[in-house]
């Protein structure tokens, strides 16, 4: 039987992250992908020009039409934009009673941009973190959702990551690829385990895209039935390829997308 995997999450007209990226990474990796688009983002390589949000109705009846007839394995949740799509997102997974989602918290584009309103952080911890089986901040995004400043070091990072888990969410991976050490190093925290993931940091300009494949690789992986260890490993090892790859790309002029 085919997996068929699900993104909530933004366009980017530039192809190198949000919807674009997700839907390349479940077709490289073998499994079917659909899509419930939350806003429209005008943006290349340099940048956002501009931001068109999705009414919640709309993005409601995206869910209702492709959970009604799919037979999702997964779940992943990208850019949500505003308190309004994020209560719609909310109200459609209890709904549809949809419980293996990965979110992943985005809040600011690569470039700088805000891709979420400063007042939605507060509904995406209440109302999501407790809905998702595995949140995957990077590290500004962890000390947004605590309300805390960032730390790159590893003990800060697992307490952080304890500390989301204690907000609701059943798993989650802090993402260490905003320190600046050799390694980039996440760690899995649970109610009860603690897992350290490392990769070499390889040095480039184009990581446009990065959160968001690593999120719909998890995805997949959950999809195809993986545990969450495993989906997290495979997952961290096929971006670190993807961004290794990334520089024999050439997309564009600013920062350029992971290759998929
Ligand atoms: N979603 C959308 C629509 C975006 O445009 C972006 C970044 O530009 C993101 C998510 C987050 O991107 P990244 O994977 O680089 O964190």
């Amino acid at each position: 039987m085919t997996a068929i995997a699900v993104t909530i999450a933004g366009s980017d007209s530039g192809g190198g992250a949000g919807i674009q990226a997700d839907l390349k990474t479940f077709s490289a990796l073998g499994v079917y992908g659909a899509s419930v688009i939350t806003a429209l983002t005008a943006q290349n390589t340099r940048g956002v020009t501009g931001i068109h949000a999705v009414p919640p109705a709309f993005v409601r009846a995206q869910m209702d039409a492709v959970f009604s007839d799919l037979a999702v394995n997964a779940v992943k949740i990208g850019m949500l934009a505003d308190p309004g799509v994020i209560e719609a997102v909310a109200a459609g997974l209890d709904a549809w009673c949809l419980t293996q989602v990965v979110l992943d918290p985005v809040m600011v584009a690569a470039s700088g941009d805000p891709l979420l309103q400063p007042e939605a952080v507060e509904t995406l911890r209440t109302l999501l973190l407790p809905r998702a089986a595995l949140v995957t901040p990077n590290l500004p995004e962890a000390a947004r959702l605590l309300g805390t400043t960032p730390v790159t070091d590893p003990a800060s990072m697992a307490a952080q990551g304890r500390a989301i888990v204690e907000l609701g969410a059943r798993a989650v991976l802090v993402k260490g690829g905003h320190g600046d050490d050799h390694e980039s190093a996440d760690v899995l925290v649970t109610a009860d385990s603690v897992h350290w993931f490392t990769a070499p940091r390889h040095a480039t300009n184009n990581t446009h895209g990065t959160g968001c494949t690593l999120s719909s690789a998890i995805a997949a992986g959950l999809a195809r039935g993986d545990d969450l260890i495993t989906a997290v490993g495979n997952a961290k090892t096929w971006l670190t390829a993807a961004i290794v790859a990334a520089d024999s790309l050439a997309i564009g002029h600013g920062h350029g997308p992971v290759h998929h």
